[in-house]
């Protein structure tokens, strides 16, 4: 007897599903929308910040009169630390959004996973050496893996890079590689700083650091994570991480051995 009342129309209980599922889209549209406005003013102000510094260093430079020849000369450094990190940003938020185009997928081949971490460790030997840090790889089998190079490249990359980073002088990192018959799994362990508790949660989040100005005097982007987060899941992988403050961090890099890929991120 509903079909007549004259305010709510007719078959009421399926015009009430219909509102709510209209609802539940708008308060999704917005969630979407909101995060979205978030990650644009967080870009617009990373980017914004070197060239802040660019233009207080060449003011300063411009408002002085016969600036002495090392003077000037460091002043120039700096303002090309300040553009190298601009290129960095840059780049990585490149690489961010060419893996948000979920159509881009993967471009997987077969690869052998122990001499790709092999060619990772060997660059990033030199920015451990200057800190006198001492980098491992321990590969308890041959491992092939139908893989997309390029992208796990960069997940062992980023990891690697944030173990050397964020450790002490004298420290170690150590990479480890095993499989099964399903996934291989890579460990990067280190003796460094570690992560507090309460930002373990956020630690994959774009742009988030622990230690913000930390972060930046040794060229971090907040971004490493976040990228390396989407390759693994692209991937249908895993990432987790362990970590004691003081003491040292464990990532682990779960990856099946045949990707066929993932569009649902
Ligand atoms: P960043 O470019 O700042 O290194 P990431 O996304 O790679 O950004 O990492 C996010 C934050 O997580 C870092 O700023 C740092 O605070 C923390 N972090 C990441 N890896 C480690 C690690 N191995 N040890 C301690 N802290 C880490």
């Amino acid at each position: 007897g509903y079909t007549d009342d004259p305010v709510i129309g007719p078959n009421y209980y399926e015009t009430e599903q219909i509102i709510n599922a209209f609802n539940a889209l708008l308060r999704r549209m917005k969630v979407l929308d909101d995060s979205r406005q978030e990650f644009v003013s967080n870009v617009s102000h990373e980017l914004k910040t070197p060239i802040t510094s660019i233009k207080v260093l060449a003011d300063s430079l411009l408002s002085q009169q016969d600036v002495p020849n090392e003077v000037y000369r460091e002043f120039m450094q700096d303002i090309g630390a300040e553009i190298d990190r601009e290129d960095k940003i840059i780049n990585d938020l490149l690489a961010l959004v060419k893996m948000d185009k979920k159509a881009s997928g993967l471009n997987i081949t077969s690869v052998d996973v122990v001499l790709l971490t092999e060619v990772v460790l060997k660059r990033m030997k030199p920015i451990a050496q200057r800190r006198n840090i001492d980098l491992t790889l321990e590969s308890k089998r041959t491992i092939t893996a139908e893989i997309d190079e390029v992208k796990i490249s960069l997940v062992i990359m980023n990891l690697v890079e944030n173990a050397i980073k964020y450790n002490r002088d004298n420290g170690w990192v150590k990479v480890e590689l095993d499989a099964d018959h399903q996934y291989f799994t890579v460990k990067v362990m280190d003796s460094g700083i570690g992560i507090p508790g309460d930002s373990l949660d956020h630690i994959y989040e774009r742009f988030y650091r622990v230690d913000k100005s930390r972060s930046r005097e040794i060229g971090g982007t907040g971004l490493g994570l976040a990228i390396a987060r989407n390759a693994v899941l692209m991937h249908r992988g895993t990432i987790d991480v362990t970590s004691t403050v003081d003491e040292g961090t464990t990532f682990t890099v779960k990856i099946p051995l045949i990707s066929n890929g993932s569009k649902v991120l």
